[in-house]
């Protein structure tokens, strides 16, 4: 363990909270105050400090801009009905920050200076933090490559930084997604398991054709037959069918979502049957034919549980079940909201306060 890290705090002369409209937030534009920073050089972090949200200057070359040498995170706080501020599993996240690190050559950022930095930065704009049902602070970690030089090669320089933004639902009704059988997003020995700043800008085109035609979301095939199902767009994907909870494998394709992890762990304590293997397209669509696909949802940390009310496949709508009959996904997301909020015991201690 380090020692408490020193990190300088240069707070703003004014705050801009009260600019904000906490009843209608949007999600990702507004900024709190201060941000988070810390430079690698020379084999180490140093010059740990929070300073006000601000415009960084930075070399044309920097080789981010160029080649993508980048990973986040992202992650939510929320104040529990006592009035505290309280982060979701926030170790889990500075663990994948550093798997994602290492499959792009990124140095890695020792835990205890991931939550130090968040936890400071919390402090400082703790008032951000709102407290509406829904809402919420999200919290966005990220490194990037620094170095001043255009060759292509892993970056000697590096900067940490954590931004955070008051947040409002993600989705505000439930979503209509298309299997994609085109496009892919991640294939095999890639960089899907990573968050890694390049997955997502693959991603859009292909969503953005979906988004034409009327979907919110796509769902994510494998990459070699396109008969498998991976992901739905940014959330892993989950299916109830004949009262098991079915959920893809997670392989080098898949980003391990903590959201995921966290669904399928209270089920298994619920005594629910759970699987975590492949499903085929075929197995989907023939249970929302035949009526055994109760609950399909994603999972993921925007919208916690972004149900799923109709599935688009070479051509044909399927519509599933409503909303108010899906047993699962409404219990599992009442069980999470309780868990935050301190309504319910944090029986596998996933909340840091
Ligand atoms: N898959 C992808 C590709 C994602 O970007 C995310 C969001 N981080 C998830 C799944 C869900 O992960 P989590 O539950 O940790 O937010």
């Amino acid at each position: 363990m380090l020692d408490t890290l020193d990190i300088s705090i240069q707070k703003v002369p004014s705050s801009r909270i009260n600019e904000v409209d906490f009843d209608n937030i949007p999600f990702g534009k507004v900024y709190s105050d201060h941000m988070f920073i810390a430079d690698y050089e020379d084999g180490q972090w140093s010059d740990l400090r929070i300073v006000p949200y601000a415009n960084l200057s930075m070399a044309p070359a920097s080789s981010v801009i160029h080649y993508g040498q980048s990973v986040f995170e992202g992650l939510k706080a929320y104040k529990n009905n006592d009035g505290e501020a309280v982060v979701f599993r926030p170790d889990a996240n500075a663990k994948r920050l550093n798997r994602s690190a290492e499959r792009m050559c990124i140095p890695e950022v020792p835990e205890e200076l991931f939550m130090q930095a968040m936890t400071e930065l919390l402090k400082v704009d703790k008032d951000w933090i709102p407290n509406k049902e829904n809402t919420a602070l999200y919290i966005r970690p990220y490194v990037f490559a620094m170095d001043d030089y255009i060759g292509i090669k892993p970056s000697e320089k590096y900067r940490f930084m954590i931004i955070t933004c008051p947040v409002g639902a993600y989705y505000s009704e439930p979503v209509k997604v298309k299997i994609e059988t085109e496009f892919t997003r991640a294939a095999k020995g890639g960089t899907g398991y990573a968050k890694a700043a390049g997955n997502y800008a693959g991603s859009l085109y292909p969503a953005k054709l979906a988004q034409k035609q009327g979907y919110h979301q796509l769902v994510w095939t494998d990459a070699t037959e396109h008969k498998y199902i991976e992901e739905s767009g940014t959330m892993n994907i989950m299916f109830v069918i004949n009262d098991t909870l079915i959920t893809p494998e997670a392989s080098s394709t898949i980003l391990k979502g903590i959201t995921r992890d966290s669904v399928l762990t209270l089920a298994r304590d619920w005594g629910m049957k759970v699987e975590e293997r492949k499903i085929s397209i075929t197995e989907v669509i023939e249970a929302a034919k035949n009526g055994t696909l109760q609950d399909a949802f994603g999972a993921g940390t925007a919208a916690t549980i972004a149900h799923i009310k109709l599935i688009g496949h070479e051509g044909v709508d399927y519509t599933l079940p409503p909303i108010e009959q899906r047993a699962f996904s409404n219990k599992v997301l009442k069980a999470m909201d309780a868990i935050k909020l301190g309504e319910a015991e944090d029986k596998f201690d996933w909340i840091y306060k």
